[in-house]
């Protein structure tokens, strides 16, 4: 596979064939992230994209959803996107679902009538990193979105009927914020309900600005008992009737759970109480164990 850099993909999207459509983000300024901080963002040709396939169908691997990296896929104009899409269902019938990063701007930046071709075309579901609820932390981060902004963009999604997967990011308000942050971000995931929520927790890489803000003493990363209160805050803010799986498996966080909202919402509460209680690091995963 003609791999540019490294790749990432969500965890749900295991099994799934990474195809690099683009390099790097569009976006590129979040203060926490180093991921593409050395990459260029670029669309690459369909020649190279048609050049993956082929090596894929020359190994006979049955994949029945595909994951177009890199960073912020949607971003790719919408004539080229569904082109890409059909390119690889050709190639590739036994794909099901096509699913993507996006970032709230670049979800804005579509019509509903476009969200609704792509839905068409395969792209099924949408990954789209929020980290806050907090207007105030999403500014100090450079996110390039307002909560206002990120409703806005969920409800296009669920008008064009993709499902969603939100990612939030426990630790990114720091200290100073870390109370506003959770409650705001519960208070978001209420108001958004997407199919899936996602929680990571910060983990300051040396590439990025907001490594170099603490080492100012510009900001300071919430102690781990504090971001278990952050993900109590979060819970206990989340008031909506209605389904939705939520997450904190990723390999960055200190407690692992998966659950389904609402009807495990108060069990799950009063696991993270009891350990809050009786706090005990001995009962997080190790920080050898973490990793983006
Ligand atoms: S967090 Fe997402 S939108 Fe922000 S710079 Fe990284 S890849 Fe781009």
């Amino acid at each position: 596979m003609n791999y540019v850099g490294n790749i990432i993909r969500p965890p749900s999207e295991h099994a799934s064939l990474i195809l690099q459509v683009t390099t790097g983000c569009s976006h590129n300024q979040c203060t926490f992230c180093g991921v593409y901080k050395e990459k260029k963002f670029t669309i690459k040709p369909l020649e190279i994209i048609k050049a993956d396939l082929e090596e894929v169908q020359k190994y006979k691997i049955i994949y029945k959803r595909v994951f177009l990296a890199d960073g912020d896929a949607l971003i790719i104009p919408t004539d080229q996107l569904v082109k890409i899409i059909a390119t690889v269902k050709s190639m590739l019938p036994t794909i099901r679902r096509v699913g993507v990063y996006a970032n709230t701007k670049s979800i804005l930046k579509k019509t509903l009538a476009e969200l609704s071709e792509l839905k068409r075309a395969g792209l099924g579901i949408l990954y789209q990193g929020v980290e806050s609820g907090n207007a105030e932390v999403l500014s100090r981060i450079n996110k390039g979105a307002t909560p206002q902004a990120i409703i806005e963009a969920v409800e296009k999604v669920k008008a064009a009927k993709m499902k969603l997967s939100q990612t939030y990011l426990l630790g990114v308000g720091g200290k100073e914020y870390s109370l506003a942050h959770a409650q705001d971000t519960g208070k978001l995931i209420s108001q958004s309900v997407p199919n899936y929520v996602s929680l990571l927790t910060l983990m300051l890489l040396p590439n990025t600005p907001l490594f170099h803000s603490e080492i100012a003493g510009d900001f300071t990363l919430p102690s781990k008992l504090d971001l278990i209160k952050e993900l109590k805050s979060i819970i206990e803010n989340i008031q909506t009737d209605q389904n939705f799986i939520f997450t904190s498996n990723h390999a960055s966080n200190y407690l692992p759970i998966f659950a389904r909202f609402p009807v495990q919402q108060a069990e799950v509460l009063s696991q993270v109480t009891h350990l809050i209680k009786n706090f005990d690091e001995a009962l997080l995963k190790p920080e050898s164990m973490r990793a983006l």
